[in-house]
């Protein structure tokens, strides 16, 4: 089905982000995955083409596309080529630009800006913490006024970009109530500062995920976003773009993986025919290109919402978990057509498989955003 939110704007943009993959991300992936790390390279030259400061004005460095139909095309050929690198490209991208632009004072646009443009500021964000992931409202890491700055404590897991960030947005309570929690732009020199190991997954051995720490961190006056004790609400406001951007990547790289398997299932036979002719086969293949298609039809709705300024946090919430079950059935059929090569870490599609589990884990688990969903039909 033709899709019909895209502009021919947005095609040729398309055809750079493919060509960036192609070039600086598909032939380092073997390398990167056996490093444990995304070279800085890939930064750079996303900066270069633009691609990190696709939003922002460019008197800070940034290529002036405020559309969110941008942001979706690079992410779906990032995620395409690798979702470990789409997260940690797209999360400076679509997660942490709202916060450098929207929250920020001049001074520290001056700054941070053209350094994040540039690709030369690898950002993380630290909501996570050992005792709360979901229940964000029960974070533990606290900062304390000091003079004109504040003292920053505690400690925060499972961050993408964790242990080579150089720029972290610190959730922190700063309050007595529940979500009295502020948010800090906190530099990666910063004394008091450690990250802790970088942590082993099951899937995408590439990205870095990490662990930090903060021990009587000297947090300076301008290292605030936004208001003291609205960094709860700061949040929760740009959870949405968030989903999006991993409903995004959750289809795409589904898509990608589908189209290899449906090539596979050509070419391989048994019993005297391709597998692919089996009509379970066939039938599976056919279910789950629509579940692929229908799911993608829903995104794009919500992009298109998204840049109308209309999405709201409940039709995130649901192309983000319907988005990874989806992505999740698809590559587990994908693993189960190649036989026994779908479960040999070589092959690409048992990569995909272990890469794209945690779709329904991080951003908010499949639960929490059927309890969004839930709660707007008036239950509970
Ligand atoms: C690879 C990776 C990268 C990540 N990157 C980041 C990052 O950059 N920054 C960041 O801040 N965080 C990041 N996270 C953390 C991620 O967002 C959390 O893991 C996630 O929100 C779940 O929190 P939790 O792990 O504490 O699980 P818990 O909250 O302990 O949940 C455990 C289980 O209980 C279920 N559950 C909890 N509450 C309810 C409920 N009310 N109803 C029903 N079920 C419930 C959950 O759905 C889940 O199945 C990342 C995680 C991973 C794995």
């Amino acid at each position: 089905m033709r899709r019909t939110i895209f502009t021919d704007e947005h095609e040729l943009f398309r055809e750079s982000a493919a060509e960036f993959c192609r070039r600086h991300v598909v032939p380092n992936l073997d390398r990167w995955r056996q490093e444990h790390w995304i070279g800085r390279e890939v930064w750079l030259e996303a900066g270069r083409q633009d691609f990190i400061g696709l939003a922002m004005p460019s008197e800070y460095g940034g290529a002036g596309l405020a559309d969110f139909r941008f942001n979706q095309v690079l992410g779906e050929e990032l995620a395409a080529a690798s979702l470990a690198v789409n997260s940690a490209l797209c999360l400076g991208v679509d997660v942490i630009a709202p916060y450098l632009l929207e929250l920020t004072s001049e001074e520290q646009k001056q700054r941070y800006l053209p350094d994040f443009c540039a690709g030369r500021l690898i950002t993380a964000i630290g909501m996570t913490e050992p005792q709360a992931g979901s229940d964000l409202a029960g974070l533990r890491t606290r900062a304390v006024r000091d003079g004109d700055g504040w003292i920053l404590n505690g400690a925060k897991t499972f961050i993408t970009n964790g242990t080579n960030a150089d720029l972290v947005v610190v959730a922190a309570r700063t309050g007595e109530g529940r979500k009295d929690v502020s948010v800090f732009l906190l530099e990666g020199s910063a004394e008091g500062f450690s990250r802790g190991r970088k942590l082993e997954k099951v899937g995408q051995h590439e990205a870095d995920t990490g662990e930090l720490f903060f021990d009587d961190v000297r947090l300076p006056s301008w290292s605030l976003l936004g208001e003291e004790d609205r960094g709860f609400a700061y949040m929760l406001e740009r959870l949405p773009q968030e989903r999006l951007s991993v409903a995004v990547a959750n289809v795409a790289h589904a898509a990608a993986a589908l189209g290899e398997t449906i090539a596979y299932a050509g070419q391989r036979h048994a019993f005297g025919q391709a597998i692919g002719g089996f009509q379970h086969n066939r039938f599976l293949l056919a279910e789950r290109q629509t579940e692929i298609d229908a799911t993608r039809a829903f995104v794009d709705q919500c992009v298109a919402a998204h840049v109308r300024g209309e999405l709201s946090a409940v039709d995130a919430a649901k192309a983000k978990w319907w988005s990874a079950e989806v992505q999740n059935r698809v590559l587990d059929s994908c693993v189960q057509l190649h036989g026994g090569y779908g479960y040999m870490d070589e092959y690409p599609v048992a990569r995909a498989w272990a890469d794209g589990r945690v779709s329904k884990i991080w951003g908010g688990t499949n639960e929490i955003m059927k309890d969004l969903i839930g709660r707007s039909l008036g239950l509970g």
